[in-house]
């Protein structure tokens, strides 16, 4: 069976409830920047239709950032209507994203109740701020900030001490130098044994087939990823 017959009978099978939400857990919210359904464009889950929950705010603020309209704005919803939103689309995989979704404490609290409600679900998390709170039923996708990014003293290192095999590291790279540095953290940290590392370019920056043929002739073990949403529906935001 292809993977597309497969998700369609994941989608048309699986009832996935709404979890009963306490009542202090009921008050609680987040500022959200947008909610919208599409297809994952980057990690190892890339084309898998998704529901994306995009929360407002960043501490960040990188060289390339394509995200630029969620640092600030949004909208505070209740735990109880984001998932309620997230379940009407009926759909298998979630991706808390932002911003940084971490810089809210409540994003702890939310990437929970979507664990038990039965979705898979990846968090897209800048590498600067904790992650060893998040629920261990998270696949954690965890940014190291390169040089070129302009924020690389943000790094939270210790974060490295928390990866599983269900995580996921990712480098976005500028140049080649942040290539060689990239290389030298994962050599380092021996990170490629421990999980999936992948190397993003920047759009528009750096030429991914130049990338390609670095890694090629480098023959190391990583994900050479491009962002595939933009590849289909340029910049912008709800994609
Ligand atoms: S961490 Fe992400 S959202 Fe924040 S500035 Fe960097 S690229 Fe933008």
């Amino acid at each position: 069976m292809g993977i597309v017959p497969y998700i369609y009978d994941m989608v048309q099978t699986i009832s996935l409830p709404i979890p009963k939400v306490t009542q202090s857990r009921e008050a609680e919210s987040l500022r959200v920047s947008e909610i919208f359904f599409s297809l994952q464009g980057e990690t190892s889950r890339s084309g898998l239709p998704t529901v994306f929950v995009r929360l407002t705010g960043c501490p960040l603020r990188c060289a390339y950032c394509d995200t630029d309209y969620a640092f600030y704005g949004g909208k505070r919803h209740s735990i109880s209507d984001i998932l309620a939103e997230v379940a009407s689309y009926r759909a298998c995989y979630v991706t808390v994203t932002g911003g940084e979704p971490l810089a809210q404490k409540e994003c702890l609290l939310l990437l929970t109740l979507l664990c038990d409600a039965g979705y898979s679900v990846s968090l897209e998390t800048s590498g600067a701020l904790d992650i060893s709170g998040v629920d261990d039923r998270v696949s954690r996708i965890l940014d190291i900030k390169t040089p070129g990014s302009g924020e690389a003293a943000k790094n939270h290192w210790s974060n490295l001490q928390s990866l599983t095999s269900h995580d996921e590291v990712k480098f976005v790279l500028c140049d080649e130098a942040d290539y060689q540095w990239a290389l030298e953290v994962m050599h380092e940290h021996q990170l490629n044994l421990i999980c999936p590392v992948l190397f993003s370019p920047v759009f528009d920056k750096l030429d991914p087939a130049m990338l390609a043929a670095w890694v090629l002739r480098d023959r190391i073990m990583v994900r050479v990823q491009i962002q595939l949403h933009k590849l289909l529906w340029g910049e912008g935001a709800g994609r």
